[in-house]
C-alpha cells in the first residue's frame, strides 16, 4: 500500500481534527501518501481530493471541528454513488480509506468494504453510542462543555429557587445525559435506556422542595422526548416553577480535551498501522485503555449499550 485516503463524515466531533492528523502523520513517517477527502461521502462522489502533507495539519489538534468538513449524502446510500466514489479512488490510486465518523458513516465504510475496498473505520462521535469501544472520540469535550454549562445554569437555579430541565444531545443514546448528570450531582436523568416513572420523579422533586433544596437540576437526553414538554408536566404536577434548557449545538464544537486529542491520536495511528497490515472492513476502538479491532459488519450489528450500574449509582447520590 502506498496511498491511503481519509474523510471525516456525518455529525462533527471535537478530536477529528487530531484524528486526521494522526493519520496524515503516522502515514507518512511510514513513507505512504496521504489525501484528503473533503466533505465527506459527497466530496468523495464528486473528486473533492487533495493530497496532504505533513504541514497540511499543523496546527490543528487543538481546534473543534473538522478541517475537511464533513457532510450527509444520501447518494451514497445507493450502489451507484458507492461506485462511483470506488472510482474517483482508483482515479487518484489511493489503495485504502480512513473514515472517521459515527454509525452512520460506519454503514458507508461497510458498503466500501463489501466492494472489495479496504477501508477502516475511527469512531468519533459526541453521542459515544458506537459498540466495540468504550469511548468515541468527542465525547470527553462534549460532557465537559454540558458540565460547564450546567453549572452555570445552577447558579441561576440556586438564585431564584427553580427546577431546570435541561435537554442535552445524544441521539438515541443516554451516555452524555448520564455521565454529565452523574457529575453534575443532578436530581433526575431520563435517558432512553431506562424507564422512568413521571410519579416518581415529581415525588423526589417535592421531597426535595420540603427537605429546603434550593433547586433542582433534570437532564433529559434528547432521545427521550422534548425537554420542552417533560417541563409542561413537571410544572403541571408540581406547581414549582420550572425553566428549560436546550443546549443544542454548542455540544458539537469546543477545543477537544486533552483525552479526546490522546484518544483521536492513538485510534488515528492505529488505523493507519491496521491498513499497513493489510487489514480492512474493522473499527478501531479503545476498550479497557487497550486499542482494539473490530469487524466492521459485526460491530454494526450489536446493540448501542449503558452502564446501568451508573444509572443506578446516579439514582442513589440524588436522594
Ligand atoms: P454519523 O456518521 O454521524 O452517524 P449519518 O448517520 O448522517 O452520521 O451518516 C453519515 C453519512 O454516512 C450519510 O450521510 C451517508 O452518506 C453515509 N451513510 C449512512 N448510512 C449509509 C448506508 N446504509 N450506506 C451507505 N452510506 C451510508
Amino acid at each position: 500500500m502506498k496511498k491511503i485516503g481519509v474523510l471525516t463524515s456525518g455529525g462533527d466531533s471535537p478530536g477529528m481534527n487530531a484524528a486526521i492528523r494522526a493519520v496524515v502523520r503516522k502515514a507518512i513517517f511510514h513513507g505512504l501518501e496521504v489525501y484528503g477527502i473533503y466533505n465527506g461521502y459527497a466530496g468523495l462522489i464528486t473528486g473533492n481530493i487533495k493530497k496532504l502533507e505533513i504541514g497540511s495539519v499543523g496546527d490543528i489538534i487543538h481546534r473543534g471541528g473538522t478541517m475537511l468538513y464533513t457532510a450527509r449524502c444520501e447518494e451514497f446510500k445507493t450502489l451507484e454513488g458507492q461506485v462511483q466514489g470506488i472510482e474517483q479512488l482508483k482515479k487518484f490510486g489511493i489503495e485504502g480509506l480512513v473514515v472517521i465518523g459515527g454509525d452512520g458513516s460506519y454503514r458507508g465504510a461497510q458498503k466500501l468494504t463489501e466492494h472489495g475496498y479496504p477501508t477502516i473505520g475511527v469512531p468519533g462521535t459526541i453521542d459515544n453510542d458506537i459498540p466495540g469501544t468504550d469511548f468515541t472520540i468527542g465525547f470527553d469535550t462534549a460532557l465537559n462543555t454540558v458540565i460547564d454549562a450546567i453549572d452555570k445554569i445552577r447558579d441561576t437555579a440556586t438564585s431564584h429557587e427553580r427546577t431546570y430541565i435541561i435537554e442535552v444531545m445524544g441521539r438515541d443514546a443516554g451516555d452524555l445525559a448520564l455521565w454529565s448528570g452523574l457529575a453534575d450531582g443532578a436530581e433526575t436523568i431520563i435517558i432512553p435506556e431506562a424507564q422512568y416513572d413521571m410519579g416518581q420523579i415529581v415525588e423526589r422533586l417535592e421531597r426535595g422542595h420540603k427537605r429546603g433544596k434550593k433547586h433542582s437540576i433534570i437532564i433529559v437526553a434528547e432521545g427521550v422526548g422534548s425537554g420542552v414538554e417533560f417541563a409542561k408536566q413537571i410544572e403541571e404536577a408540581t406547581n414549582l416553577e420550572t425553566r428549560v434548557t436546550v443546549l443544542g449545538h454548542i455540544q458539537r464544537g469546543g477545543r477537544p480535551t486533552g483525552s479526546d486529542r490522546v484518544l483521536a491520536s492513538r485510534l488515528g495511528a492505529k488505523a493507519v498501522e491496521l491498513l499497513l497490515e493489510g487489514k480492512a472492513g474493522v473499527t478501531v476502538g479503545i476498550q479497557n485503555n487497550k486499542l482494539v479491532y473490530h469487524d466492521i459488519t459485526e460491530i454494526l450489528k450489536v446493540p448501542h449499550s449503558i452502564d446501568l450500574e451508573m444509572y443506578k449509582l446516579s439514582q442513589e447520590l440524588s436522594i
